[in-house]
């Protein structure tokens, strides 16, 4: 219930951090908390993180929800092909842009404030035309947060057969 009623205002989230990032870019570091926080509570909490307290899931899906035209999530959005190749050109794309504004924190700032700015414009885009959860079909730290939950469930269950096992030669 506070879970529900904290995503219909962490959109909110996402609009201040845009807005003061136009206006101080240094602040754009920020962002990492975000872009982390899927990846790191995946093996505790699953996709709770999506689902729950991300900014731009809540923006989805208080927001895009509302005037999405409702077409469905295109197939190809959804394949691990397109996704893997995504997060390479993304991550490669913020890793060349962070290399050349390293040292200087409103540069770094800024790069973090122009990779939230254009992705949550794809966002945008592709929620109104096709489904509010467009975007998180292929998003790059969704992506990853959910190969580590899935990791994390295959190892439980490789230790729980061998446990098993353990037992039966005992
Ligand atoms: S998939 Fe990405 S944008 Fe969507 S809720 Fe998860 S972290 Fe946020």
């Amino acid at each position: 219930m506070v879970m529900n009623s904290a995503k219909q205002y962490l959109w909110l989230v996402l609009i201040a951090f845009c807005i003061a990032g136009l206006v101080y870019p240094a602040i754009g570091v920020v962002a990492l908390v975000c872009m982390l926080a899927p990846v790191v509570t995946a093996p505790f909490m699953g996709r709770k993180w999506c689902n729950s307290f991300c900014p731009r899931g809540s923006f989805n899906d208080v927001i895009l929800k509302k005037i999405t035209l409702k077409k469905g999530i295109p197939g190809v959005f959804k394949t691990t092909t397109f996704k893997v190749i995504f997060l390479i050109m993304l991550m490669s794309f913020f890793a060349i842009q962070l290399t050349f504004a390293w040292g200087n924190w409103s540069s770094v700032g800024a790069v973090f404030v122009r990779m939230v700015l254009i992705t949550t414009i794809i966002d945008i885009i592709l929620g109104i035309y096709y489904h509010q959860r467009t975007w998180c079909a292929f998003c790059p730290m969704g992506t990853m947060g959910g190969w580590v939950f899935k990791l994390k469930n295959r190892i439980k269950k490789g230790m729980m057969k061998r446990d098993a096992v353990g037992d039966n030669v005992v």
